[in-house]
């Protein structure tokens, strides 16, 4: 099954087609690895499906629902959910605002592990050792990333797109991360990891998508993405 489909689309931005007709398709239930060398559109991707950037072209499905052109909150209300590359927190509110406030109003139909089920909970499942009190001004790049996170948890989505959630952490950071990341799937969240550490993908992932240029470049397991000659070229610029 698939739960979050794109078909011909196509985003440019003046004369750069940084989405260029593309199809893909993200399996249901998986965590898949969305890669590809930088610039390659892995955010405007994110862009795309989440409502920031509508195609010029072609159609973006979620699950059973054409959602192409819907607006951010409509694709959150339908079930997707998204974290940034770099963290879009408010500075001047707290912890507990930032993930009470879409917890409380979200509107997707689905609902949370019980694990996730208070704003409370939700901090600690993605391991936010601050108070909810906190402003969001004095967190760390790391609380800031598990921030972000809780922040989509709290829309209750059924697919998760996670744009380069692990990016300037430490290697411990990154192992509690590869790890929330693993317990979020665990609670039936299909998950989109965008990363460019293979260690990553080749750990995490059960699926693998290989952006360049805006076009589908490879896609399958891992272990066969990584193998495939054409994604070696795109990523050592042969
Ligand atoms: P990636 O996330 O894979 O590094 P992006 O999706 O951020 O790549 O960017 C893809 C291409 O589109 C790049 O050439 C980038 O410079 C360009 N681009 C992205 N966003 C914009 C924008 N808002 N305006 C103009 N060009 C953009
Ligand atoms: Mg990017």
């Amino acid at each position: 099954m698939t739960d979050l489909c794109v078909s011909g689309c196509t985003v440019a931005f003046g004369g750069l087609k940084a989405i260029n007709d593309l199809t893909l398709t993200i399996p249901s239930g998986a965590i898949t690895g969305l890669i590809g060398p930088n610039g390659s559109g892995k955010s405007t991707f994110c862009n795309m499906v989440s409502g920031q950037i509508p195609p010029s072209g072609g159609r973006v499905r979620l699950g059973e629902k054409d959602i192409t052109g819907w607006r951010s909150d409509q694709a959150v209300a339908a079930g997707l959910a998204r974290t940034y590359q770099v963290p879009r927190v408010p500075k001047e509110l707290t912890i507990g605002e930032v993930i009470g406030v879409p917890f409380r109003y979200a509107r997707s139909s689905r609902e949370l592990p019980r694990q996730m089920s208070t704003t409370a909970d939700l901090a600690r499942f993605c391991g936010l050792a601050p108070a909810l009190d906190t402003a969001c001004a004095d967190l760390s790049i790391s609380d800031l990333r598990r921030l972000e996170i809780a922040r989509a948890l709290a829309c209750k989505p059924r697919v998760l797109l996670l744009d380069e959630a692990m990016a300037g952490l430490s290697l411990e950071d990154t192992a509690q991360v590869i790890e929330l990341v693993r317990e979020v799937h665990a609670a039936g969240i299909t998950i989109v990891v965008i990363e460019h550490v293979m260690r990553i993908i080749a750990t995490l992932c059960q699926h693998a998508v290989v952006l360049n240029n805006g076009r589908l470049l490879s896609q399958g397991t891992p272990e066969v993405v990584l193998r495939d000659p054409a994604v070696r070229e795109a990523y050592l610029g042969k």
